[in-house]
């Protein structure tokens, strides 16, 4: 089986003729539709390769057929990689070189209608990453997103089929201020390990409510008609540096914490199930009354770790499936459950008692794993 990943890029605006991209991508179009159209004044050799993607049109790596006429549908490239020790491969007439050694990625003839004109981009870590998972970067795309340029660049890595070892990896993805629990139940379907990944919460209380203050400050200079003072401009670009702090730093933990568990999953050859249900979670802490301004906090990037999470676990081939496991339903007789104080949840109907995280988990145990596989 082949694994895919991809990551776009952004490309220098003004070394790349948005006009000509956009010719570029019109040309694409047609080509997905089936017709051959030369236009004289494009460079052969890109046009050759437009159309030597025909037996690709409706390959997963470029998308599918546009649905409207001139809808925006990028542009296909070929590679060269040229690595570190001097061996190459792909296209020799790629217009998309990958030189990893001198760690830059070049483009030739895509971004402007200049005969020899090339731009020159640095080569992102994730390729790197890609390429040292065994991964390898065959395709490229160009085009446009909001009339700004981007470079596409697909990985793809032939996996390994994943044998099962009969262990569950079962994930349960809530808002931050409970975090992210996971459960290992074994083949014997006994927990065998049980934690939350949880963001240093203080820290991003801090940091939002001194940029809440900060934000109320600014509002009364505001309304005093005291606009733009150097005092209110250093003021707002606190704000904004704070906010900006929080939301990197919530994105850093999603993503390591996302790469760890599937580490886990891998090392356990474990199926994973994942629950995402976060509404739950929203109707939890607006219960705990939690402002709605750290309500948002609390749930950013959360969608994200779970993007990040299941794009690893297809990268590496791990099976995984969504499935609803409530923490307020009692998982042996399905009765309501109750919520004591410190978030253990109790059944009045047959006595079942957990902590409220650890409930998804005995769900998870409950349900046999299926055979069915992947996203659901
Ligand atoms: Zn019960």
């Amino acid at each position: 089986m082949i694994a895919r990943r991809a990551i776009i890029i952004r490309l220098p605006k003004d070394k790349c003729d948005v006009n000509y991209i956009t010719r570029l991508m019109a040309l694409t179009n047609l080509a997905y539709r089936g017709f051959e159209v030369w236009v004289p004044d494009i460079p052969k050799n890109i046009q050759y390769q437009i159309y030597g993607f025909k037996n690709y049109m409706e390959s997963l790596v470029f998308g599918t057929t546009p649905k409207r006429w001139f809808a925006e549908t990028w542009v296909p490239l070929k590679t060269l990689r040229v690595y570190c020790d001097g061996a190459r491969r792909g296209a020799t007439d790629a217009l998309v070189v990958l030189d990893f050694k001198k760690n830059v990625i070049k483009l030739y003839q895509v971004c402007k209608n200049e005969p020899g004109y090339s731009i020159e981009v640095p080569m992102p870590r994730w390729v790197i990453e890609r390429v040292n998972e065994g991964g390898d970067i065959k395709y490229a795309m160009i085009g446009l997103r909001d009339n700004e340029p981007y470079l596409a660049l697909v990985a793809e890595r032939v996996v390994e089929p994943h044998v099962p070892s009969g262990c569950r990896l079962v994930v349960d993805v809530n808002a931050w201020s409970n975090g992210v629990a996971y459960g290992i139940i074994n083949p014997g379907n006994r927990i065998a390990e049980y934690s939350s990944l949880r963001p240093n919460l203080r820290l991003i209380d801090t940091w939002y409510y001194r940029a809440e203050d900060l934000h109320k400050k600014l509002g009364r200079l505001k309304r005093l008609g005291l606009d733009s003072t150097p005092e209110t401009r250093r003021l707002a670009r606190e704000v904004k540096a704070l906010r900006r702090k929080v939301y990197a730093y919530l994105r850093d933990f999603a993503q390591k914490k996302a790469h760890e568990l599937v580490m886990k999953a891998i090392r356990l050859r474990a199926l994973v199930i994942i629950d995402d249900m976060l509404d739950e979670s929203r109707r939890e802490l607006i219960e705990e009354k939690i402002p709605s301004g750290l309500r948002k906090v609390y749930l950013a990037e959360t969608r994200r770790f779970i993007k990040l999470f299941t794009t690893q676990l297809q990268w590496y081939d791990v099976p995984y499936r969504f499935e609803r496991l409530p923490s307020t339903v009692c998982p042996i007789c399905q009765h309501e459950l109750t919520q004591e104080e410190g978030r253990t949840m109790v059944c009045t109907n047959c006595g079942f008692k957990a902590p409220r995280d650890k409930a998804p988990i005995h769900w998870a145990m409950r349900a046999m794993p299926k055979a069915k596989v992947g996203p659901s």
